[in-house]
């Protein structure tokens, strides 16, 4: 698994344009995998023929990465996998690319997702799925799916992505890599897609605990473009210290989740006590309804952000149509995809004067419900653990006809979304058939150091 101290190694040894070729031509060996919806070669390049020439520097200087192709940048289209932003070619570039970019970071492609990061698979993509890193017929998970999988592949140390409800910790477990979704605020998310204002996050994948460390440190702070964003808090931790009550959410470990998934998680926490932790079962009552509620929430938010896709201001237009009623029609049945569609029908339904408070409302008061569940069990606990989805990768087609069944994978990711915790999925293992298990830690807001530390010493343990 390449890390970002291989990588900056292999440029003082040889050059930063070795380095983002070799990336570049992993990519193009790679391009089955369909992780990848464009490279960005020509400014890569540049940039690299800068870092050899001293003209640009910082501590990632000539570390390529991917970039989830929702991340306004440079060097290619910004497509969100959408029809609808096809030929978009971003103006600016997102605030977190900008600070990895300061750092001499060099971006090679941007990467394949659900369209406007709608799903858990990356076959809602307008442009087709992504394959698993280690099974070509099965998915690679969602919706940050490609920059999972870039990351597996070794073709870069570190990748983007966003995670509104699971779509980088889920990947991340379903291909054996790191993911961190920080607490929410932590990283500007000016200049990426919106999909979900109240849980949109910025995180990473990377192959190992401390690179992610080091690219959440660099992307961190406050951002005035984006006024949700925090002051920087993010300090990566130099140990953690022995003695840490953590709570194993029993509601995750339930019949129907697959027993090796299940295993993994108790061989973990098996692990966490041989190093001096303590933990304990809890429970989570409110769990059972987070799905029901993001499945409100976020429709009702993503349908107001989706809005502006009008086929006026920017990005696909129809052709052929004679009125303006139709223009907007057929731009919106033309541009999005049938997920997309779904979800802004029923985001317009929750949010229609009839039934707002029946359904929006109502999903309002049960998230504040969630939130003080989490609030009591963070009282006794530093942490929560679980698994971080109840499946390893299914095969592609298997769940895409099948939107409940598809929204019943996020169950053990959508709570901390919806309450702004952070957490982040850490590879555990493999289930009967080689494919990867991911573990979750979950913590109160802010702790992201914290859990970040743990989950770094646990790594040599495993
Ligand atoms: N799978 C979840 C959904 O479909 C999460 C998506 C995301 O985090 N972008 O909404």
């Amino acid at each position: 698994m390449i890390t970002i101290s291989d990588i900056i190694a292999q440029i003082d040894s040889t050059s930063a344009r070795e380095v983002i070729e070799t990336a570049l031509a992993k990519a193009r060996e790679s391009s089955d995998y369909h992780a990848l919806l464009n490279l960005t070669a020509e400014r890569a390049l540049e940039r690299a023929d800068a870092v050899d020439a001293g003209k640009i520097t910082g501590k990632l200087a000539g570390v390529p990465f991917v970039i989830k192709d929702n991340f306004l940048a440079f060097g290619a289209p910004t497509t969100a996998a959408s029809k609808m932003l096809e030929n978009f070619v971003a103006p600016l570039q997102a605030t977190s690319v900008e600070k990895l970019e300061a750092e001499g970071a060099i971006c090679i492609g941007k990467s394949n997702l659900d369209a406007f990061a709608h799903g858990g698979s990356t076959e809602n993509s307008a442009f087709g799925p992504t394959s698993n890193a280690y099974d070509k017929t099965r998915v690679s998970g969602g919706s940050s799916g490609g920059s999972a999988v870039v990351t597996a592949l070794d073709i870069v140390p570190f990748a983007l992505g966003s995670d509104t409800g699971g779509s980088i910790r889920q990947p991340a477990s379903f291909n054996g890599v790191v993911g961190v979704k920080p607490t929410y605020g932590t990283i500007s998310r000016y200049g990426v897609v919106a999909m979900a204002s109240s849980t949109d996050v910025i995180g990473a994948f990377t192959n190992n605990v401390s690179d992610a460390e080091l690219v959440i440190s660099i992307m961190a702070g406050r951002d005035v473009r984006d006024m949700t964003t925090l002051p920087n808090f993010f300090e990566p931790l130099a140990e953690t210290k022995p003695g840490l009550k953590i709570g194993l959410i029993s509601d995750f470990m339930a019949e129907g989740v697959d027993s090796d998934v299940r295993a993994r998680v108790n061989e973990y926490v098996a692990k966490l006590r041989e190093n001096g932790h303590i933990v304990e079962d809890v429970s989570l009552p409110m769990a059972e309804y987070a799905l029901a509620i993001y499945y409100i929430l976020v429709p009702a938010e993503l349908s107001s952000n989706l809005a502006r896709y009008d086929g006026i201001r920017y990005g696909f237009r129809a052709e052929g149509v004679k009125t303006l009623a139709e223009l907007y029609g057929r731009t919106r049945d033309q541009g999005f995809v049938t997920e997309n569609k779904r979800r802004i029908m029923i985001g317009s339904y929750v949010l229609s004067s009839g039934f707002f408070d029946a359904y929006y409302l109502q999903a309002q008061k049960a998230r504040t419900l969630l939130i003080n569940q989490f609030n009591k069990l963070f009282k006794k606990y530093d942490m929560l653990i679980g698994p971080v989805a109840p499946t390893t990768a299914f095969k592609i087609g298997k769940n895409s006809s099948d939107p409940i069944k598809m929204y019943l994978g996020d169950i053990m990711t959508v709570p901390t979304s919806l309450a702004g915790l952070p957490a982040i999925s850490v590879p555990a293992g493999h289930d009967e058939s080689g494919l990867p298990v991911g573990v979750q830690l979950m913590g109160p807001m802010r702790s992201d150091a914290k859990l970040l530390a743990l989950a770094r010493s646990m790594e040599s343990k495993l």
